[in-house]
């Protein structure tokens, strides 16, 4: 390598490690529907940016606030434009992921939201789950290496002492576009040795992967894929209930409060 090349390198160094010594600042909470993102928003009092940073005319919406010495934002992708509907999926994820990290550059962002579970797995319904990483299970690509860039396999910021201290479950997060789950998406989700199935996770961790904002993934499951029931009618059927324990978790004195004060070192080394 050239030797300014080297310098760069060094400077490069010096800076991720400034970065990872100073306290944790700005959050980036990502919420896919609205029912998943008001408990978390009141919580914290924050109030929504009218004039956002983002391009006029997106429905995506930003709240923010300051808490404990944080600032905190939660986006959500907002109604579909046509449709009404909150826009869930891997699409709006990462559009709004993207356009949060250019705007308000987060020391960490927290993917919160719903998932479906596997009791074969472990899960139960209501229980959260912090991610140990992420993975995507409709993106087949039989291509030797466009194959594994199809699963997108990533790891989650990896917090141990908070994961004891929170009594949170741990396990992987596979993520497609689909609610429901077809013969080719459960045999990817076996492989990905996924406990936790949602719409979103994969794809805001691709986007923060490329700007290197470490990213952790906070889950509560409202319906059980290998259960009894069907996934849309438990699904909506348990959503206020587990919403309301997915909110108790981000907030209330817990995870957030865990980052005050705290340096990204901190939060992924010494607390073992
Ligand atoms: N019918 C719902 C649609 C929600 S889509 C509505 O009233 O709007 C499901 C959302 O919850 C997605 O954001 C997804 O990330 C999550 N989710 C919950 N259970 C899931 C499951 N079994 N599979 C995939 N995503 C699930």
């Amino acid at each position: 390598m050239a030797p300014h090349g080297d310098k760069s390198h060094a400077a490069e160094e010096a800076a991720v490690s400034q970065a990872e010594n100073s306290p944790i600042s700005t959050i980036l909470i990502v919420i896919a529907m609205q029912t998943e993102a008001l408990p978390v928003v009141n919580k914290f009092q924050l109030t929504e940016d009218p004039h956002s940073a983002f391009p006029s005319g997106v429905p995506w919406v930003r709240y923010h606030g300051i808490y404990k010495d944080l600032h905190i934002n939660v986006v959500w992708p907002g109604k579909d434009l046509s449709l009404g509907v909150d826009s869930v999926g891997t699409i709006s994820a990462s559009l709004v992921t993207y356009a949060s990290v250019q705007a308000l550059k987060p020391d960490l962002i927290i993917n919160a939201g719903t998932a479906g579970g596997f009791k074969a797995k472990g899960a139960g319904i209501g229980d959260v789950f912090l991610a140990s990483d992420v993975a995507f299970h409709d993106r087949r690509i039989p291509i030797p290496v466009f194959d594994l860039y199809g699963v997108g396999l990533r790891q989650a910021c990896s917090t141990p002492k908070l994961l004891k201290e929170l009594n949170l479950k741990v396990g992987k997060l596979s993520t497609g576009d689909s609610l429901d789950m077809c013969p080719h998406d459960e045999a990817s989700i076996t492989a990905n040795d996924a406990t936790i199935k949602d719409m979103e996770g994969a794809a805001v961790a691709y986007v923060a992967d490329i700007f290197k904002v470490p990213t952790i993934f906070v889950k509560a499951v409202t319906d059980i894929v290998d259960g009894e029931k069907p996934t849309a009618e438990e699904f909506l059927q348990n959503l206020a209930a587990v919403t309301a324990a997915l909110e108790q978790s981000v907030t209330q004195a817990k995870i957030i409060t865990w980052f005050s004060g705290t340096s990204l070192k901190q939060l992924t080394t010494m607390w073992f």
